[in-house]
């Protein structure tokens, strides 16, 4: 059923970039001959999901949504994907994204945009706009994303639909390729909260192949998103995240969605992280450091896309891989390696990387004074509804600002969920809520959640 509709939907959605048809329906075969051979599976074996193409896969091409890895097909799969593997979930294909995961709306994917099922017009959010996108338009039960920055939950946003970024090292980065490898986290896009804890409990827990993975069992997400009581629960609204510049209509469905919190009995009150307001320019130095060292692996030798320098008869190493970058990066990656480089280097480093690490520690400060006084913080998602194609590709700065509300979670490593809050008046697009807990108190988030759905 979702590759018919696929099918149908996809020429003119355009949220995935490879489909895999045959494996997905050997995949799903296979399981229902363990099942009829009375095999005990996992409840969720035969269920498919769509991957974002950040994620290895194991014969299935990963692009990251750049032409310099296009040809390239990994020889291993990511944690997560063996974990879905596992569970007897046949993947579906590989969802758009913005080249290396860098926006907000999916227009840097060097493939094509992806368009929002709500309004062909307008933008599904990104960098993992394939994957809500997929799971919007009903073209898969649900995906994996990443998130470094709000990729999985401003898309959740503006698309409709439940996105959570868990704790940092709840999910294994091991296959995931790196962003910035330490703010990246992978994590479930869905239609329900229960959809999203099922896929959470799948792909989380401790491995060993991540240094970074936390060795504790996975939060009780399942029990948790079963768990609508919210009496007695206290709910912080974070001050610095939802007043000016952000949309009249999102703002409403916030406040009606707080309202909702209240009635049920969750405690209101409001919360001050004065540091959040430096988040942005600390995340925009942190994240094209780190990036610009990641990306160095693409060097025309190892993967992928080799070009040959023009009018060059014997060219060097050094030619080679400055031909093939040229060629290979977007404008966006192009953008972030330069800055990335320049705040990394002598002279520079502690005026650009070291301030905004020191940043960094002040706003995990903010959440830790904040998570002394109340259970979970809440936010609107995304300042904005979908915007149109085209509108911010000239402008980086408004592109970034989409990521205003989420990229504090990311810089302290805390979990956070967007679920929808309703339509905006003004367009009548989705809006979002996000709500944030304290590092490994995951299953709060889905408590909240499964108040509010
Ligand atoms: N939009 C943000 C950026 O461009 C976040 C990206 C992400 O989470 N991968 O960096």
């Amino acid at each position: 059923a979702h590759l018919d509709r696929i099918a149908t939907v996809d020429a003119d959605v355009h949220a995935y970039l490879h489909v895999d048809g045959e494996g997905a329906l050997a995949a799903a075969q296979a399981v229902d001959q363990r099942r009829a051979s009375g095999e005990d599976l996992h409840v969720l074996a035969g269920v498919p999901i769509a991957v974002k193409d950040v994620m290895v896969t194991k014969g299935l091409p990963t692009t990251c949504g750049s032409k310099i890895l296009k040809g390239w097909i990994p020889p291993y799969d990511a944690t997560v994907v063996s974990r879905l593997k596992a569970a007897g979930m046949p993947i579906l294909g590989k969802t758009n994204m913005d080249e290396f995961a860098m926006g907000s709306s999916t227009e840097h994917s060097a493939y094509g945009p992806t368009h929002n099922p709500w309004d062909l017009t307008r933008i599904p959010g990104g960098s993992g706009g394939g994957s809500s996108a997929v799971v919007a338009a009903y073209e898969a039960p649900w995906a994996i994303g990443t998130d470094t920055g709000g990729s999985i939950r401003q898309p959740a946003s503006v698309t409709g639909t439940v996105g959570v970024k868990p704790t940092y090292g709840g999910v294994s980065r091991y296959g995931l390729v790196a962003l910035a490898s330490s703010l990246d986290q992978a994590g479930p896009c869905t239609r329900t909260v229960l959809d999203a804890a099922l896929l959470h409990s799948v792909i989380g827990g401790y491995d060993p192949m991540d240094s970074t993975s936390i060795n504790a069992p996975v939060p009780s997400v399942v029990e948790a998103a079963r768990n609508a009581d919210v009496k007695g629960l206290k709910v912080g609204v974070i001050k610095e995240l939802g007043g000016e510049g952000y949309q009249a209509g999102v703002r409403a469905r916030f406040d009606e969605s707080v309202a909702l919190l209240q009635e049920a009995g969750a405690e209101i009150v409001e919360v001050s992280c004065p540091s959040f307001d430096y988040a942005l320019a600390a995340y925009y130095l942190i994240l094209p450091s780190e990036a610009s060292s990641n990306l160095a692996k693409f060097d025309a030798m190892r993967y992928g896309l080799r070009v040959l320098p023009e009018g060059i008869d014997d060219p060097s190493a050094e030619q080679v891989m400055a031909a093939t970058r040229d060629a290979g990066f977007g404008d966006e990656v192009k953008r972030r390696i330069i800055l990335g480089t320049y705040a990394l280097s002598s002279g520079y480093y502690d005026a650009y990387y070291g301030q905004a690490q020191k940043v960094r520690r002040l706003i995990a400060g903010d959440f830790d004074r904040a998570f002394g006084q109340v259970d979970v913080l809440v936010s609107p998602t995304a300042p904005t509804t979908a915007f149109k194609l085209g509108d911010k590709l000239d402008d980086p700065m408004s592109m970034y600002l989409q990521d205003v509300a989420t990229i504090p979670a990311n810089l302290a490593g805390v979990p956070g969920m967007s679920l929808p809050s309703g339509l905006a008046e003004e367009d009548g697009l989705p809006t979002g809520i996000q709500i944030l807990a304290p590092a490994t108190k995951d299953e709060r988030l889905y408590n909240v959640g499964a108040a509010l759905e």
